[in-house]
């Protein structure tokens, strides 16, 4: 299906859409199609657990109460489009654990979003808080719809409306959305200008708190646009270290050239890393002698994607997962790397961008070829991170500099890391489960310190 082509889900009634003509950007071709593998994206994490638990005998119940989300939101509320008709918006958020502190977690606008995905993407959260040590559970959410197709006044409207649909069901300290696919800086602005326009408050300064990934003069904190990729890039120097590997004119392959993609890029450019293809929405693009990270940056801002960028070379999604590099991000979405991709990758080390772009078996592939993988649950945990320092200046009314916000980032990336790869040497897996072995140790104690109510 074109990505045009796909709307709400079928138990919902459009209004039909505004005469304004579609982008024809949104558009996916045949050769831009991901993994046709059958992939329940909520299973696939639950797996993960399952695998984690049997290495810690994790009892039963812990295992049991971990396997569901705590609460599965679904909000439906119309909003007049610009040509004065009214359409029927979804809403989803996903509350999967709060045993840790508040739900934490992105919001995702986009065509192909599903509650099965919300699902996974909400406990992917409370592995990754847990992980890092955060005073956090997990969550997500987010609109069915492609952002691309509506105007900008269109999209503030459905914000606004979507977090007043949600009211108390978030807070500064119940639930804090954050940025994430299809949503950025300017999405929180909105957001929490509603929520503290709806609510009322004590205190407007810690009411701040309802979001993370504001913009700085809204709230936000220095660092947290660029944190994902941040934290990724200090993964990936973690690992280099480690294998005695000099990231020093190495060649990458980046999938997804949006907040965490075009980041990730920029940072690992200044370390000598040469982006030698890239891929978006629209298509895919080689350069043999590298892009500028930063002018393609600029340019996909500018433009909305690399469509049009003018120094590469066009190439097809097989033709980008059979090139020769040393270092592919996927940074856009879940199943992207199948047993296909995963045959067809000539680097050494996948580092996920993206939450869930491997399937697993891919990934049995990709580690019997001696491909390393940094999986999601630690390799994105920058954004999450400098999410929580952005929360700890609301609630304190401080402003950091980007020297405290990467110094701190930094220690917590290299803490976990090291952390997980003592449980991998020790248990003899895989880094993904010893993520998830690390995670799920925390939780677990502190289920068997708190015990269950009544
Ligand atoms: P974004 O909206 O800024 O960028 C998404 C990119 O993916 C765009 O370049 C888009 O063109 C591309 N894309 C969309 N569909 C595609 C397709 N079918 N084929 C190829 N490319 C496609 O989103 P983002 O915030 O950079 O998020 C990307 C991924 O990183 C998501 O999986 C998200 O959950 C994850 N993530 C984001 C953050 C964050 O802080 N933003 C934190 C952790 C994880």
């Amino acid at each position: 299906m074109s990505e045009l082509a796909s709307g709400t889900e079928t138990n919902v009634r459009e209004a039909p859409r505004s005469s304004r003509p579609l982008e024809v950007i949104g558009r996916s071709s045949p050769s831009n199609a991901p993994p046709e593998e059958r992939y329940e994206f909520f299973t696939v994490v639950q797996g993960y657990l399952d695998r984690a638990a049997s290495i810690i005998g994790t009892p039963a119940y812990v295992q049991s109460i971990l396997s569901q989300p705590k609460n599965e939101l679904i909000v439906h509320f119309p909003v007049r489009m610009d040509n004065g008709e009214y359409r029927l918006f979804k809403g989803y958020r996903i509350q999967h654990s709060n045993i840790l502190g508040p739900y934490k977690g992105g919001m995702r606008y986009h065509e192909s979003a599903s509650l099965d995905d919300f699902k996974a993407l909400a406990s992917l959260m409370t592995w990754k808080c847990s992980l890092m040590n955060l005073p956090f559970g997990g969550a997500k959410g987010g609109i069915k719809f492609n952002p691309r197709e509506v105007s900008r006044a269109e999209l503030q409207r459905i914000t606004r409306r979507f977090f007043h649909a949600l009211g108390g069901n978030i807070g500064p300290d119940y639930d804090i959305p954050a940025p994430d696919m299809g949503t950025n800086a300017q999405t929180m602005a909105w957001a929490m200008d509603t929520y503290v326009n709806t609510v009322g408050m004590v205190s407007k300064q810690a009411v701040m708190g309802v979001v993370t990934g504001k913009p700085i003069t809204s709230g936000g904190t220095f660092g947290r646009e660029k944190a994902t990729g941040q934290g990724l890039v200090f993964c990936i120097q973690d690992w280099a270290r480690r294998n005695h590997f000099d990231l020093e004119g190495k060649k990458l392959m980046v999938q997804g050239f949006g907040n965490v993609g075009s980041h990730t890029a920029v940072l690992l450019s200044h370390l000598g890393v040469s982006l030698v293809a890239v891929g978006d929405h629209t298509g895919y693009l080689y350069n043999p002698e590298g892009f500028n990270a930063h002018r393609l940056q600029s340019y996909v801002q500018s433009h909305g994607s690399i469509a049009g960028y003018p120094n590469g070379n066009a190439i097809t999604r097989e033709d980008f997962f059979s090139l020769q590099a040393d270092i592919f991000v996927p940074a856009a979405l879940e199943n992207q790397v199948g047993v296909t991709e995963a045959e067809a990758l000539q680097v050494k080390l996948v580092a996920e961008g993206a939450n869930g772009p491997t399937t697993p078996d891919g990934e049995r592939v990709l580690l019997r070829r001696g491909i390393e993988v940094l999986p999601d649950v630690i390799a994105n945990a920058g954004g999450v991170t400098v999410s929580y320092y952005e929360w700890v200046q609301n609630r304190r009314s401080e402003q950091w500099d980007i020297e405290e916000v990467e110094t701190r980032l930094r220690e917590a990336m290299e803490n976990a890391y090291s952390r997980v790869a003592h449980v991998a040497l020790n248990a003899g897996c895989d880094f993904r489960t010893a993520c998830y072995v690390v995670a799920l140790q925390r939780l677990q104690q502190v289920y068997e310190e708190r015990e269950i109510f009544p």
